[in-house]
Parts: structure tokens; sequence; C-alpha cells
């Protein structure tokens, strides 16, 4: 920061801003972590300044020699930590992920299946307003009524109605566990192909606390930085009699040039995924989504599903005379950090909500555990039936914890 300090004040101050907002923080979104050092530091290199349009050994601009041994770097560590056939490292993100496997697999028009957004699914996956929506002949699926998770009997009925050519497993707002195996077994019947989108659970699903895809799923997409722990982007794994289709529709099929540097902070984050401490913290997210979970409901707060067996859950508000919009700023003026989130059979507007989201990546890497869990689960509480009127002891409170778990030192920053 000092080299930006000196020459480009005004950015400084904004990124400064940033630095304090997120170590004074209690940061709840369950779509966002912390990086190592190592992995701010790879992600802040001067390989952003190499082209390299192509894959390692076929690339279409000179001097990418070097630049081949980070990627390999990444793929041969992707390969290690999810036992797939053939990993491919360079999308920007997930939503870019997601879309190079339908350009690889789907024609416009094609049907597939995807999770209904409200009741948990991603924009990706057949949402009007994204390209998946507009471009493919989309059949939401989504939870029961009754028990809040997945209906499977629903989504083998609408598969069998509607033959889609590919049925996408996955979720953003989703806290139980996925059965891929019983995706696989509807996909055969209909002779589908299967996506499962883990940008949520990579982590868990590395970790193995949560099953994987890899051996059902024909394709599986994921993000990199949420429970995955890396720098913002996407990787597809896939069987090898699709790697050349996959690789094709990454690139030259819907991005350019890869980003060098990200794709070498991927390979320095599985590095560190594939260490037996990896494990260790996911097991921690878990147990501390459980320890939140528990204090809510001893608390009196009802949530989707009725509990979590991931990193999230979903705050269920309608009862407590709050929206999530509201919720959500009055959290904002005491720093605690959420989203709102829509919950299964919303009745208010994407933008309101009656719900909102609640995981543990990122206050589990600056250790926190199950203790501070429950402080966190009675502040968020004390905000819920007390409004503005709780502003005062809560600020304190997060005070306290964000200075005990404190979050990049000094001198790896500066
Ligand atoms: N897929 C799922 C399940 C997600 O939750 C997300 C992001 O929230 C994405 C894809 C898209 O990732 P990105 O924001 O990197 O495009």
């Amino acid at each position: 920061l000092k080299i930006i300090k000196e020459n480009d004040r005004e950015l400084y101050e904004s990124l400064n801003s940033e630095l304090k907002r997120q170590r004074q923080n209690i940061e709840l979104i369950a779509s966002e972590n912390f990086v190592s050092p190592a992995v701010l530091a790879v992600a802040g290199t001067f390989l952003t300044n190499k082209y390299a349009e192509g894959y390692p050994g076929k690339r279409y601009y000179g001097g990418c020699q070097c630049v081949d041994i980070a990627e390999n770097f990444a793929i041969e560590r992707a390969k290690k930590l999810f036992g797939c056939e053939h990993a491919n490292v360079q999308p920007h993100s997930g939503a870019n992920a997601n879309f190079a496997v339908y350009f690889a697999i789907l024609k416009p028009g094609d049907t597939i299946l995807g999770m209904n957004l409200s009741h948990g699914g991603h924009l990706t996956h057949g949402s009007l307003v994204n390209v998946s929506g507009k471009y493919f002949n989309v059949i939401p699926y989504g939870v029961s009524e009754n028990s809040e998770t997945i209906d499977y009997n629903e989504l083998e009925k609408l598969a069998l109605e509607h033959k889609p050519k590919m049925i996408v497993a996955g979720a953003s707002a989703y806290p139980r566990t996925l059965d891929f195996k019983r995706f696989r077994e509807i996909a055969d019947k209909v002779n589908a192909y299967l996506m499962a989108d883990i940008a949520h659970i990579a982590g868990l699903v590395v970790a193995g606390v949560h099953p994987s895809p890899v051996p059902y799923a024909d394709f599986v997409t994921s993000t990199t930085h949420k429970t995955l722990r890396g720098p913002r982007g996407g990787m597809i794994m896939c069987k090898e009699k699709f790697a050349k289709d996959i690789d094709k529709a990454v690139f030259p099929g819907t991005q350019g040039g890869p980003l060098m540097h990200i794709i070498a902070a991927k390979a320095a984050a599985f590095n560190e995924a594939l260490k037996p401490e990896f494990k260790t913290y996911i097991k921690q997210v878990v147990l501390n989504a459980k320890a939140l979970a528990n204090r809510f409901t001893k608390n009196g707060i009802k949530f989707v599903s009725g509990g979590t067996d991931t990193h999230l859950m979903l705050l269920n508000l309608s009862d407590k005379g709050i929206t999530g919009k509201e919720l959500e700023k009055l959290l904002d003026e005491v720093k605690i950090t959420v989203n709102k989130n829509t919950i299964p059979f919303e009745t208010l507007s994407p933008f309101i909500t009656s719900g909102i989201r609640i995981g543990t990546p990122s206050v589990t890497t600056r250790g926190m555990k199950e203790n501070e869990m429950e402080i966190i689960a009675d502040l968020i509480t004390a905000v819920i039936n007390e409004k503005e009127k709780a502003f005062e002891k809560v600020t304190a409170k997060v005070d306290v914890l964000c200075k005990k778990f404190p979050l990049y030192e000094n001198d790896i920053i500066e």
C-alpha cells in the first residue's frame, strides 16, 4: 500500500478504508472469506502483465514458459484436491465457468433443469435476467414446502416430463447436503448431462465434510474464493472425454486472455487446501455454523429447513416484524455484515426479502470458535428484538471481538 499512498492518495484512502472495514466488522456473508497473505501477495504480482491466450505448451503468445509452470501447478493441484480427471483453471469467475459449460454442451433453446433462485439456486442456473434463462428453456425445481429441503421426487417428475439436456445441481443459499448420487440417477433416467456447481461448498468437498460430486457429475464448476479460500475466480472439472470441449469453450469460446496472476494465486490457495490444516479449518467452519444455528434456535429464531449441514444458514424473519432489508441495514450500523436473501415461497420482493443469509467461513478464518458464535448469535438476536436500542452494547461487543481476532498484520499490508 505504501507505493499507492505516495502516488495516488485518493485511491489509497479508499483501499485503506476497505481494509479498516474488513478488520473492524464481523463478516458473515456466506460467499466471502479472507485469503492468506501468500494468496494475497501472489494475486498482486507482476504476472498481471502477461498475455497467455491458450493453454500451457499451446499458447498464442511468446514468453509464456514461466506462466505455464504456474498454470500447470494450479491444474495439477486442482486435480489432486478434487480427484478429477481434467481441470480448467482459467474461468475469471463462477458465472464464467458455468457459461463455458453451457456453451460447450448446449444449444440455444435446449431445456435445462436448475434450482429456483428463490429456493436457493444461483442466477446462472436459469434466472430470466441471466443469459442462462434467456438462451435456454429453464424448468426450475425447488424445495418441498414442509421440509424446505430439495424435493427429489418432484425433480424426477419434472425431468421425466421435460426431458432436459442438462440438470444443474448446486446452490447459493441452500444449507443442506446435496445428494449428488440421486441427481445422477435422475439424470440417467432421461439421458441428461449433470453439472454440479459447488461454488459454495468446494472447501467442504475438499475436506470431506460434504460428499463430492466428482464421481457422479459430467461437469463440476466452482468459484475459488468462497469456502476454498482462494482468489476471486472460477474453475471447471470434468472427465477426460470432455476436456477438449471444455477447454475450447473457455478459450476461445467465452474468454480471452487468462488472468495469470489470479491463476498463480489459485495454485497458491490449492496448495494450502491440500494441507491438513485446511481440513481442520473447514471442520471448524461447519462446527461454527452449527453452534450459531443452535444458539439462534435457543433465542427463538427460525431458519429455513430448521438447521444446517454446511457453512451457511438462512434466517426466516417472517414472524419477527422485520424484513431482510431492514435487518441487513441495522446490522451494518453495528458492523455486522450479512446479506438479505429470499426464503423458499417468499412473499416479499428480492429487494426486501423475509430472510438473511449467514455464513461462517470468514469468522472462522479469523480464528473464532463456538464460543464466539454464541456471542454473535446473541448480538444479532438483540438487534432483531431491540432494533436501534441495542446499537450501543452490540457495537462495543463487536469491537472487542474484532480486536481479539485481528486480520492481516500491518507489515503484511504495508
Ligand atoms: N454459482 C454459485 C452457486 C454461486 O453461489 C455463485 C456466486 O455467488 C456463482 C456461481 C457465481 O460466481 P461469481 O460471482 O464468481 O461469478
